[in-house]
Protein backbone atom coordinates (compact mmCIF):
# COMPACT_ATOMS: atom_id res chain seq x y z
CA UNK A 1 0.00 0.00 0.00
CA UNK A 2 1.23 3.44 -0.96
CA UNK A 3 0.13 5.79 1.66
CA UNK A 4 0.69 9.78 0.79
CA UNK A 5 0.77 12.40 3.73
CA UNK A 6 1.11 16.03 3.94
CA UNK A 7 2.69 17.22 7.21
CA UNK A 8 3.44 20.44 9.44
CA UNK A 9 5.84 19.85 12.25
CA UNK A 10 5.04 18.00 15.40
CA UNK A 11 1.35 17.38 14.72
CA UNK A 12 2.47 15.85 11.69
CA UNK A 13 5.65 14.44 13.12
CA UNK A 14 3.99 12.15 16.10
CA UNK A 15 0.90 11.13 13.80
CA UNK A 16 3.60 9.39 11.33
CA UNK A 17 5.31 7.91 13.98
CA UNK A 18 1.79 6.31 14.59
CA UNK A 19 0.81 5.49 11.27
CA UNK A 20 4.90 3.66 10.99
CA UNK A 21 3.66 1.84 13.83
CA UNK A 22 0.23 1.06 12.64
CA UNK A 23 1.00 0.03 9.17
CA UNK A 24 3.07 -2.96 7.55
CA UNK A 25 6.75 -2.64 6.95
CA UNK A 26 6.24 -3.17 3.41
CA UNK A 27 3.49 -0.35 3.06
CA UNK A 28 5.44 2.74 1.72
CA UNK A 29 4.99 6.53 3.34
CA UNK A 30 5.12 9.43 1.37
CA UNK A 31 5.50 12.74 3.27
CA UNK A 32 5.00 16.08 1.75
CA UNK A 33 6.41 18.85 4.07
CA UNK A 34 5.86 22.44 4.78
CA UNK A 35 8.59 24.48 4.04
CA UNK A 36 6.60 27.84 4.31
CA UNK A 37 7.71 28.36 7.79
CA UNK A 38 11.79 27.99 6.75
CA UNK A 39 13.47 30.98 7.65
CA UNK A 40 17.26 32.13 6.88
CA UNK A 41 19.51 32.81 10.21
CA UNK A 42 22.93 33.20 10.82
CA UNK A 43 23.29 32.68 7.08
CA UNK A 44 21.95 29.49 7.25
CA UNK A 45 18.82 28.06 5.64
CA UNK A 46 16.68 26.38 8.63
CA UNK A 47 13.65 23.73 7.67
CA UNK A 48 11.56 23.61 11.01
CA UNK A 49 8.88 21.06 10.12
CA UNK A 50 11.11 19.00 7.76
CA UNK A 51 13.96 18.64 10.69
CA UNK A 52 10.92 17.77 12.91
CA UNK A 53 9.28 15.02 10.73
CA UNK A 54 13.09 13.99 10.06
CA UNK A 55 14.39 14.30 13.97
CA UNK A 56 10.80 12.48 15.23
CA UNK A 57 11.15 9.47 12.70
CA UNK A 58 14.73 9.27 12.72
CA UNK A 59 14.93 8.81 17.07
CA UNK A 60 16.54 12.91 16.85
CA UNK A 61 14.33 14.56 18.17
CA UNK A 62 14.07 16.16 21.76
CA UNK A 63 10.68 14.57 22.83
CA UNK A 64 9.58 16.80 25.50
CA UNK A 65 10.03 20.23 23.28
CA UNK A 66 8.51 18.01 19.81
CA UNK A 67 11.01 20.32 18.25
CA UNK A 68 15.01 20.32 17.97
CA UNK A 69 17.21 17.44 19.05
CA UNK A 70 17.81 15.68 22.05
CA UNK A 71 21.30 15.88 24.33
CA UNK A 72 21.52 19.13 22.76
CA UNK A 73 24.03 21.69 23.66
CA UNK A 74 24.12 25.70 23.60
CA UNK A 75 27.45 27.00 22.25
CA UNK A 76 27.06 28.27 19.75
CA UNK A 77 23.49 30.37 20.61
CA UNK A 78 25.84 31.51 23.79
CA UNK A 79 29.04 32.71 21.95
CA UNK A 80 26.65 34.45 19.10
CA UNK A 81 24.63 36.11 22.20
CA UNK A 82 28.29 37.37 22.90
CA UNK A 83 28.90 39.04 20.09
CA UNK A 84 25.72 40.89 20.27
CA UNK A 85 24.19 38.62 16.83
CA UNK A 86 20.91 37.32 17.73
CA UNK A 87 18.04 36.39 17.37
CA UNK A 88 17.98 35.46 20.34
CA UNK A 89 14.40 33.97 20.20
CA UNK A 90 15.08 31.28 17.99
CA UNK A 91 16.42 28.69 19.62
CA UNK A 92 19.43 26.82 17.49
CA UNK A 93 21.20 23.81 19.40
CA UNK A 94 24.60 22.79 18.68
CA UNK A 95 23.70 19.67 16.97
CA UNK A 96 20.68 21.10 15.40
CA UNK A 97 23.16 23.71 13.85
CA UNK A 98 25.01 21.17 11.84
CA UNK A 99 22.14 20.09 10.06
CA UNK A 100 21.46 23.92 9.07
CA UNK A 101 25.46 23.59 7.52
CA UNK A 102 24.98 20.97 5.70
CA UNK A 103 21.69 21.78 4.08
CA UNK A 104 23.52 25.12 3.35
CA UNK A 105 26.36 23.46 1.77
CA UNK A 106 24.68 21.63 -0.44
CA UNK A 107 22.25 24.78 -1.81
CA UNK A 108 25.04 26.63 -2.18
CA UNK A 109 26.29 24.03 -4.41
CA UNK A 110 23.45 23.73 -6.18
CA UNK A 111 21.91 21.01 -5.13
CA UNK A 112 17.58 21.34 -4.90
CA UNK A 113 16.24 21.09 -1.46
CA UNK A 114 15.05 18.24 -2.21
CA UNK A 115 17.93 16.36 -2.81
CA UNK A 116 19.22 17.95 0.46
CA UNK A 117 16.28 16.49 2.08
CA UNK A 118 17.29 13.24 0.75
CA UNK A 119 20.71 13.13 1.80
CA UNK A 120 20.56 14.58 5.49
CA UNK A 121 18.05 11.37 5.20
CA UNK A 122 20.10 8.85 4.55
CA UNK A 123 21.33 9.71 8.13
CA UNK A 124 18.59 10.00 10.10
CA UNK A 125 16.63 7.38 8.47
CA UNK A 126 12.97 8.54 9.07
CA UNK A 127 11.37 5.50 7.48
CA UNK A 128 9.74 7.14 4.97
CA UNK A 129 9.97 9.26 1.97
CA UNK A 130 10.09 12.90 3.25
CA UNK A 131 9.65 15.53 0.10
CA UNK A 132 9.72 19.15 0.81
CA UNK A 133 6.43 20.43 -0.86
CA UNK A 134 8.83 22.60 -3.76
CA UNK A 135 12.21 23.59 -3.66
CA UNK A 136 11.34 27.00 -4.24
CA UNK A 137 11.52 29.18 -1.73
CA UNK A 138 8.42 30.08 0.42
CA UNK A 139 7.94 32.04 3.40
CA UNK A 140 4.83 32.28 5.37
CA UNK A 141 4.55 36.08 6.17
CA UNK A 142 1.87 36.93 9.06
CA UNK A 143 0.13 40.88 8.86
CA UNK A 144 -0.45 42.48 12.80
CA UNK A 145 -1.14 45.91 13.78
CA UNK A 146 0.48 46.61 17.28
CA UNK A 147 2.48 49.04 19.35
CA UNK A 148 4.81 48.98 16.15
CA UNK A 149 1.95 49.83 13.60
CA UNK A 150 0.57 47.59 11.12
CA UNK A 151 3.42 45.17 9.37
CA UNK A 152 4.54 41.86 8.15
CA UNK A 153 6.39 39.72 10.14
CA UNK A 154 7.92 36.17 8.98
CA UNK A 155 5.60 33.28 10.37
CA UNK A 156 8.77 32.10 12.86
CA UNK A 157 8.89 36.05 14.46
CA UNK A 158 5.02 36.04 14.44
CA UNK A 159 4.89 32.43 16.68
CA UNK A 160 7.82 31.67 17.97
CA UNK A 161 9.14 35.62 19.65
CA UNK A 162 5.26 37.01 19.63
CA UNK A 163 3.77 33.41 20.97
CA UNK A 164 0.96 34.90 18.34
CA UNK A 165 -0.15 37.20 20.96
CA UNK A 166 -1.39 39.45 18.70
CA UNK A 167 -3.91 38.60 16.07
CA UNK A 168 -3.11 37.99 12.74
CA UNK A 169 -4.62 39.80 10.35
CA UNK A 170 -3.58 37.99 7.06
CA UNK A 171 -1.57 35.24 6.69
CA UNK A 172 0.63 35.30 3.33
CA UNK A 173 2.68 31.96 1.71
CA UNK A 174 5.38 34.53 -0.21
CA UNK A 175 6.58 32.63 -3.08
CA UNK A 176 3.78 30.26 -3.47
CA UNK A 177 2.15 31.36 -6.26
CA UNK A 178 5.25 30.94 -8.55
CA UNK A 179 6.05 27.94 -6.69
CA UNK A 180 6.37 24.38 -8.53
CA UNK A 181 5.96 21.32 -6.41
CA UNK A 182 9.28 19.24 -5.47
CA UNK A 183 9.98 16.54 -7.96
CA UNK A 184 8.17 13.44 -6.79
CA UNK A 185 5.29 15.35 -5.25
CA UNK A 186 2.23 15.22 -7.55
CA UNK A 187 2.72 11.80 -8.40
CA UNK A 188 3.05 10.61 -4.71
CA UNK A 189 -0.57 12.12 -4.41
CA UNK A 190 -1.50 10.61 -7.49
CA UNK A 191 -0.65 7.15 -7.38
CA UNK A 192 -1.19 7.24 -3.26
CA UNK A 193 -3.32 4.31 -2.10
CA UNK A 194 -4.67 6.60 0.76
CA UNK A 195 -3.88 10.39 1.33
CA UNK A 196 -3.61 11.74 4.72
CA UNK A 197 -3.85 14.87 6.43
CA UNK A 198 -2.40 14.33 9.53
CA UNK A 199 -3.63 16.46 12.58
CA UNK A 200 -1.58 19.64 11.38
CA UNK A 201 -2.28 22.93 11.26
CA UNK A 202 -4.83 23.35 8.71
CA UNK A 203 -3.53 27.14 7.91
CA UNK A 204 0.11 27.47 8.26
CA UNK A 205 1.27 23.60 7.70
CA UNK A 206 -1.20 22.14 5.47
CA UNK A 207 -2.65 25.26 4.18
CA UNK A 208 0.56 26.46 2.79
CA UNK A 209 1.17 23.08 1.54
CA UNK A 210 -2.56 23.20 -0.08
CA UNK A 211 -0.80 26.92 -1.70
CA UNK A 212 1.64 25.43 -4.03
CA UNK A 213 -0.03 25.33 -7.47
CA UNK A 214 -0.73 21.72 -8.57
CA UNK A 215 -0.88 20.23 -4.74
CA UNK A 216 -4.68 21.57 -4.12
CA UNK A 217 -5.46 20.22 -7.39
CA UNK A 218 -3.80 16.57 -7.05
CA UNK A 219 -5.64 15.68 -3.79
CA UNK A 220 -8.88 17.08 -5.10
CA UNK A 221 -8.63 14.37 -8.15
CA UNK A 222 -6.82 11.61 -6.27
CA UNK A 223 -8.43 8.17 -7.72
CA UNK A 224 -7.21 7.14 -3.69
CA UNK A 225 -9.89 8.41 -0.48
CA UNK A 226 -8.57 11.35 1.20
CA UNK A 227 -9.00 11.08 5.09
CA UNK A 228 -7.95 14.07 7.58
CA UNK A 229 -7.79 13.76 11.14
CA UNK A 230 -8.93 17.06 13.74
CA UNK A 231 -6.19 18.97 14.82
CA UNK A 232 -8.86 20.98 17.20
CA UNK A 233 -10.44 19.28 20.32
CA UNK A 234 -12.92 20.53 22.30
CA UNK A 235 -12.68 23.61 20.73
CA UNK A 236 -8.98 24.11 21.23
CA UNK A 237 -5.88 23.46 19.41
CA UNK A 238 -4.08 20.69 21.62
CA UNK A 239 -0.91 22.31 21.58
CA UNK A 240 0.20 25.54 19.72
CA UNK A 241 -1.73 28.84 18.69
CA UNK A 242 -3.61 27.26 15.83
CA UNK A 243 -7.12 29.36 16.84
CA UNK A 244 -5.40 32.35 16.19
CA UNK A 245 -4.41 31.29 12.47
CA UNK A 246 -8.06 30.22 11.88
CA UNK A 247 -9.17 33.53 13.02
CA UNK A 248 -6.94 35.09 10.58
CA UNK A 249 -8.66 33.07 7.62
CA UNK A 250 -12.56 33.68 9.30
CA UNK A 251 -12.54 29.65 10.27
CA UNK A 252 -14.28 29.27 14.00
CA UNK A 253 -11.68 26.92 16.28
CA UNK A 254 -13.63 23.68 15.75
CA UNK A 255 -13.36 20.39 14.68
CA UNK A 256 -16.47 20.41 12.47
CA UNK A 257 -15.30 23.90 10.88
CA UNK A 258 -11.77 22.90 9.89
CA UNK A 259 -13.06 20.03 8.07
CA UNK A 260 -16.14 22.38 6.28
CA UNK A 261 -12.78 24.68 5.53
CA UNK A 262 -10.72 21.58 4.17
CA UNK A 263 -14.41 20.54 2.13
CA UNK A 264 -16.04 17.66 1.09
CA UNK A 265 -14.41 16.34 -2.12
CA UNK A 266 -17.99 15.97 -3.57
CA UNK A 267 -18.19 19.57 -3.59
CA UNK A 268 -14.77 20.79 -5.08
CA UNK A 269 -13.04 20.34 -1.76
CA UNK A 270 -10.91 17.80 -0.54
CA UNK A 271 -12.15 15.71 1.75
CA UNK A 272 -13.78 11.91 1.47
CA UNK A 273 -13.30 11.36 5.42
CA UNK A 274 -12.81 13.40 8.41
CA UNK A 275 -11.89 12.16 12.20
CA UNK A 276 -13.11 13.59 15.54
CA UNK A 277 -11.89 13.57 18.87
CA UNK A 278 -14.66 11.60 20.97
CA UNK A 279 -14.96 15.35 22.91
CA UNK A 280 -16.52 15.67 19.43
CA UNK A 281 -18.92 13.50 18.79
CA UNK A 282 -21.66 15.98 18.70
CA UNK A 283 -19.82 16.84 15.41
CA UNK A 284 -19.91 13.94 13.80
CA UNK A 285 -23.62 14.95 12.11
CA UNK A 286 -22.52 18.10 11.33
CA UNK A 287 -19.63 17.03 9.10
CA UNK A 288 -21.71 14.08 7.71
CA UNK A 289 -24.38 16.83 6.54
CA UNK A 290 -21.16 18.69 4.52
CA UNK A 291 -20.61 15.54 2.76
CA UNK A 292 -17.71 14.39 5.00
CA UNK A 293 -18.15 10.59 6.27
CA UNK A 294 -17.14 11.40 10.03
CA UNK A 295 -16.23 9.07 13.34
CA UNK A 296 -15.17 9.96 16.89
CA UNK A 297 -12.57 8.67 17.72
CA UNK A 298 -9.68 9.16 20.88
CA UNK A 299 -6.64 11.64 18.90
CA UNK A 300 -4.65 12.33 21.44
CA UNK A 301 -1.24 11.70 20.57
CA UNK A 302 0.16 10.84 24.44
CA UNK A 303 1.87 7.73 22.76
CA UNK A 304 2.89 5.93 20.13
CA UNK A 305 0.27 3.20 20.50
CA UNK A 306 -2.43 6.21 21.33
CA UNK A 307 -1.39 7.05 17.77
CA UNK A 308 -1.18 4.33 15.86
CA UNK A 309 -4.57 3.96 16.92
CA UNK A 310 -5.81 6.89 15.26
CA UNK A 311 -3.76 6.00 12.47
CA UNK A 312 -5.24 2.94 12.14
CA UNK A 313 -9.05 4.38 12.26
CA UNK A 314 -7.84 6.73 9.66
CA UNK A 315 -6.88 3.44 7.34
CA UNK A 316 -10.20 2.31 8.38
CA UNK A 317 -12.63 4.81 7.48
CA UNK A 318 -10.75 5.09 4.42
CA UNK A 319 -11.47 1.45 3.36
CA UNK A 320 -15.49 2.38 4.62
CA UNK A 321 -15.39 5.24 1.91
CA UNK A 322 -13.78 3.32 -0.33
CA UNK A 323 -16.56 0.75 -0.37
CA UNK A 324 -19.32 3.14 -0.28
CA UNK A 325 -17.85 4.86 -3.64
CA UNK A 326 -17.82 1.20 -5.24
P1 LIG B 1 3.96 22.56 13.89
O1 LIG B 1 4.40 22.85 12.49
O2 LIG B 1 5.08 22.12 14.78
O3 LIG B 1 3.08 23.60 14.48
O4 LIG B 1 3.10 21.25 13.78
P2 LIG B 1 1.84 20.82 12.91
O5 LIG B 1 1.31 21.92 12.09
O6 LIG B 1 2.19 19.54 12.24
O7 LIG B 1 0.84 20.45 14.07
C1 LIG B 1 0.37 21.42 14.95
C2 LIG B 1 -1.02 21.01 15.36
O8 LIG B 1 -0.97 19.73 15.98
C3 LIG B 1 -1.62 21.93 16.39
O9 LIG B 1 -2.53 22.78 15.75
C4 LIG B 1 -2.32 20.99 17.38
O10 LIG B 1 -3.66 21.29 17.45
C5 LIG B 1 -2.11 19.61 16.80
N1 LIG B 1 -1.83 18.60 17.80
C6 LIG B 1 -0.77 18.52 18.62
N2 LIG B 1 -0.86 17.45 19.43
C7 LIG B 1 -2.03 16.83 19.11
C8 LIG B 1 -2.72 15.66 19.60
O11 LIG B 1 -2.26 14.96 20.51
N3 LIG B 1 -3.91 15.35 19.01
C9 LIG B 1 -4.45 16.12 18.00
N4 LIG B 1 -5.62 15.74 17.49
N5 LIG B 1 -3.84 17.22 17.53
C10 LIG B 1 -2.65 17.57 18.07
CA1 LIG C 1 5.47 24.45 11.49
Amino acid sequence: MRITALAGGIGGARFLRGLKAAVSPSDEITVIGNTGDDIHLYGLKVCPDLDTVMYTLGGGINEEQGWGRREETWSIKEEMKAYGVGPEWFGLGDRDFATHIVRTQMLAAGYPLSAVTEALCDRWKPGVRLLPMSDDRIETHVRISDADGPRVVHFQEYWVRLHAAVDAEAIVPVGADTAKPAPGVLEAIADADLVLLPPSNPIVSIGTVLAVPGIREAVARASAPVVGLSPIVGGAPVRGMADKVLAAVGVETSAAAVAKHYGSRGNGGLLDGWLVDSADAGAVAEVEAAGIACRAVPLMMTDVDATAAMARAALELAAQVAEAAK
